[in-house]
């Protein structure tokens, strides 16, 4: 009876449930040019958006014809005294491979240089696609891995590290920009342009219905009554898929694990599983490594042959005793505040749900999501000392190398991202569900608020 009903309406075009706090509503097209919010934590869930397909397209082709003289040709050319040093991306990740940091080249190799190329090309295969009307089998699988790449590219946050070398390096040496310093900003403006540009809701609908996109009332009528019982998606047995978004029934027949959605291929779950052990485990790792990473030297650097090691906080110091007030501050930002504040606030979400006390959930939420937004910048730092470690290297005057702290840096980054990716912030609004398990207003009222955009 139950899932007769379930068929007989057609859920995932009808209701919406927010990914972050589970609420289940009506889905409702927001007004031009505005946005339709969640009213339980805010999470923007629906927005108006034109030609995102021509647009996406446009701007992935754009960016694929400027990666490959931006990652080839020389960035930054060094000069003093009569030496100089040139190089493209590729040899300054090389730098890092000669001195035996693999996994630090291949954090840099695969953030800079792969998934950019990756990402941009799958988008262009998406849009081509749905461009020309051709639906082939595993279209709904490639968009899902674009989806997943987006916060594994980090080449603006590479461009900041080349802003700060030069203005670092600005006064002791000579410093020409090259061809491929232009391409690579090009590149970073086209791909973060190529990320607007997709509006994730009409891509997967498109991809579902096979070139017929969704006709969503503006306005409903408020006099319906909404068939569920319970408030979020799970309290009624259905699931919200993790990566597209899309509400399906959770069939009682098929084990846990084992139910895939039917429009992107993901596995179903009413919640991530193991979320708050995984997350536990990963914030534990991630404060173990902020003690090697910020104590142990992390650069070498040779004045005439006379060696020195500085830590991160060395490193702030220098700028900050130079006046450099500005880069002192952003590199003390993303290297220590930022994954202090993420290990403490990932804490801080986990304890909520440890001692059972559902308050602050609204700005919490915000607060993970700010999280999970700003993972990646930390990696700044990195990006800095892969730069100068290859550009400044005139021998007899100085020469900076990279230490052991950075292999640690990388991997305190990289377990406060994957945190960020196995948190759940459902099982936190979980808490109230459990308090007031009928609370039908919200599904019924008239509580897809729009939003100023
Ligand atoms: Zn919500
Ligand atoms: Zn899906």
């Amino acid at each position: 009876m139950k899932h007769h009903f379930y068929n007989a309406i057609d859920y995932n075009t009808q209701f919406i449930a927010c990914p972050d706090c589970d609420l289940l509503m009506h889905k409702i097209r927001p007004p031009d040019d505005r946005k339709s919010a969640c009213p339980r934590c805010g999470r923007v869930l629906l927005q108006h958006c034109r030609d995102s397909v021509t647009r996406s397209l446009a701007l992935a082709l754009a960016g694929m014809c400027l990666y490959f003289p931006a990652v080839l040709m020389p960035l930054l050319t060094f000069q003093q005294l009569g030496l100089h040093e040139t190089g493209n991306i590729l040899q300054t990740i090389m730098k890092f491979l000669d001195r035996d940091y693999y996994f630090v080249a291949a954090a840099v190799f695969f953030s800079v240089v792969i998934f950019p190329l990756l990402k941009l090309s799958l988008l262009a295969t998406v849009a081509l696609c749905l461009r020309l009307r051709k639906y082939p089998p595993h279209l709904g699988r490639l968009f899902r891995i674009y989806n997943h790449l987006g916060e594994w590219v980090m080449v603006e946050v590479y461009l900041l590290g080349i802003v700060i070398t030069v203005i670092k390096m600005l006064q002791t040496v000579e410093i020409d920009f090259n061809i491929g310093f232009f391409c690579f900003t090009g590149l970073v403006l086209i791909t973060m342009a190529s990320s607007l540009a997709v509006c994730r809701e009409s891509f997967w609908n498109l991809i579902e219905n096979k070139g017929k996109s969704d006709s969503l009332p503006v306005q409903r009528d408020t006099a319906s009554t909404s068939p569920f019982a319970n408030l979020t998606a799970a309290g009624n047995s259905l699931a919200v898929c993790s990566d597209c978004d899309k509400l399906s029934p959770v069939l009682n027949s098929m084990p846990e694990g084992q139910q895939r959605c039917s429009r992107c291929g993901a596995v179903l779950h009413l919640r991530k599983p193991a979320s708050i052990g995984r997350t536990w485990a990963l914030i534990i790792a991630a404060a173990l490594f902020l003690y090697p990473a910020n104590f142990l030297p992390i650069m070498r650097v040779e004045f005439f042959g006379i060696p020195s090691h500085s830590t991160i906080l060395d490193g702030i110091i220098l700028f900050f005793q130079d006046g450099s007030y500005v880069i002192g501050l952003i590199i003390l930002t993303a290297s220590i505040l930022v994954p202090v504040f993420k290990i403490v606030g990932l804490a801080i979400v986990l304890l909520t749900i440890k001692l059972n006390r559902p308050r602050y959930l609204r700005q919490k939420t915000a607060m993970f999501r700010f999280i999970a937004f700003i993972g990646r910048w930390s990696m700044l730092d990195i990006f800095v000392i892969a730069l100068l470690g290859f550009f400044v290297n005139f021998g007899f005057f100085s020469s900076i190398e990279t230490a052991p702290a950075a292999t640690y840096f990388c991997l305190m980054v990289v377990a406060t991202m994957l945190a960020a990716l196995t948190f759940d912030p459902r099982i936190m609004w979980d808490l109230l569900s459990s308090e007031k398990p009928q609370d039908k207003s919200a599904i019924t009222g008239e509580t897809l608020h729009g939003t100023n955009s």
